[in-house]
C-alpha cells in the first residue's frame, strides 16, 4: 500500500457494505448471543453452514470490523483479534505447535515474549534463541523438528533490527512459518509481507490503538505460507481450501478453546485510534530521533541505540 493511501483505506473500511444508518464507525455491538428464526437456523450458524454470529467468544461484528482494518493495513488475507498482544502470540503458538516441536527465536525480544517462550520450553516446545540480526545464525539453529521462526522487526526495547529479508528467504526455502512481531514498526512504517512473513502479530495496545485506553492484539495471515505442508493442522480444519487452514486453527483454538477474546468496547477504541496512525507515527519518529540526538551529545548518557530498517 502506498503511504498516501494508508489512512484513506482504513478510514473507509468501516463504511463499506452499506453500514447501519450510514454510520462512519462500526457500532459497538455488545450482544453476546444472537436471535434466529428457529433452532435449525441457529444450528446452521453454529455449524458454519450459514453466515451469522453465534457467540461472542468466537465472533462479533465490532471485532470483525477491526480485524478487517488490520488485514487491510498489513495487506494480508485474514486476521484474528485477541484480548492483548501477548494473547495473540501465546494463543497462536499454542494453536499451531505441539509438544516435540522446535522454534528458532530472535534473542532480542520483548521481555514478556521471552518469558512466554520459557514457559513453552516447559511444555515440551523447545525454543532456541539466536542473534537474528544475522540470518546465518538462524539457519544454523534449524533442526528437523523446527516448525517456526519468530522475530521482532525492531526489537523492544534495545532496537536491534532482525535480518528480515534474508530470514524470509530462508523460511520460504525450508517451508518454515515466519512469525513476525510488527509492533514496534506498525504496518504504517513496515509491511512484513514484503519480507515473506507468514504470520504477523501486532500489539494493538501500542501505536495502532495509540491512546493508551485499550489493550488488544492481532495475528494476520499474509497468505504466503502453504498450510498444506504443515503437519499440525487438525483434520476438521481441512474442509476449506488450504489457504484458510492456519488462520482457522488459530481462530478455533485461540478464541474458542482458550477464550482470549477482546471486548467490543476496546475494539471500538482501537479502531477509532487506528484512523490517525499515519499522522501519529511520523510525529513519534521525529520525536524519537530528536531525543536520540539530544542524548547522543549529553555528557551523562553512556550509550544511545540507533537502528535503521533499510
Ligand atoms: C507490548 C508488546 C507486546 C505485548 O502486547 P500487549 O498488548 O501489551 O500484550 C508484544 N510484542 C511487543 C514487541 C510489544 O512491544
Amino acid at each position: 500500500m502506498k503511504k498516501k493511501q494508508f489512512t484513506s483505506t482504513i478510514l473507509h473500511a468501516d463504511r463499506e457494505g452499506r453500514p447501519e444508518h450510514g454510520v462512519l464507525h462500526k457500532p459497538i455491538h455488545t450482544s453476546v448471543a444472537y436471535g434466529y428464526e428457529d433452532a435449525r437456523e441457529l444450528a446452521e450458524v453454529f455449524q458454519n453452514k450459514r453466515k451469522g454470529y453465534a457467540y461472542g467468544r468466537q465472533n462479533n461484528p465490532t471485532i470483525d470490523a477491526l480485524a478487517n482494518k488490520i488485514t487491510l493495513m498489513e495487506q494480508g488475507l485474514d486476521s484474528v483479534i485477541f484480548a492483548t498482544g501477548m494473547a495473540a502470540i501465546g494463543s497462536s503458538l499454542l494453536a499451531l505447535l505441539r509438544s516435540g516441536d522446535h522454534i528458532v527465536s530472535s534473542a532480542y525480544l520483548f521481555g514478556n515474549t521471552n518469558s512466554l517462550f520459557n514457559t513453552l520450553n516447559g511444555l515440551g516446545i523447545e525454543v532456541t534463541f539466536v542473534d537474528a540480526t544475522d540470518a546465518s545464525k538462524v539457519e544454523a539453529a534449524i533442526k528437523p523438528n523446527t516448525k517456526l521462526v519468530f522475530v521482532e522487526t525492531i526489537a523492544n526495547p534495545v532496537t536491534q533490527v532482525a535480518d528480515l529479508a534474508a530470514i524470509g528467504d530462508l523460511c520460504e526455502k525450508q517451508k518454515l512459518i515466519y512469525f513476525v512481531d510488527n509492533t514496534m514498526t506498525s504496518p504504517c512504517l513496515f509491511l512484513p509481507i514484503t519480507v515473506k512473513a507468514s504470520l504477523i502479530i501486532n500489539s494493538l495496545t501500542k501505536y495502532i490503538g495509540g491512546h493508551g485506553n485499550a489493550l488488544g492484539g492481532s495475528v494476520t495471515d499474509t497468505g504466503l505460507y502453504d498450510w498444506s505442508s504443515f503437519d499440525n493442522i487438525y483434520e476438521n480444519y481441512k474442509n476449506k481450501d488450504a489457504s484458510q487452514w492456519g488462520i482457522t486453527q488459530i481462530r478455533k483454538k485461540g478464541l474458542r478453546d482458550f477464550g482470549s477474546a477482546l471486548g467490543p468496547e476496546a475494539a471500538h477504541h482501537l479502531s477509532v485510534g487506528s484512523d490517525t496512525l499515519n499522522l501519529r507515527i511520523n510525529h513519534a519518529c521525529d520525536n524519537a530521533l530528536a531525543i536520540a540526538k539530544f542524548c547522543e551529545n549529553h555528557p551523562k548518557v553512556r550509550k544511545v541505540f540507533l537502528s535503521r530498517i533499510t
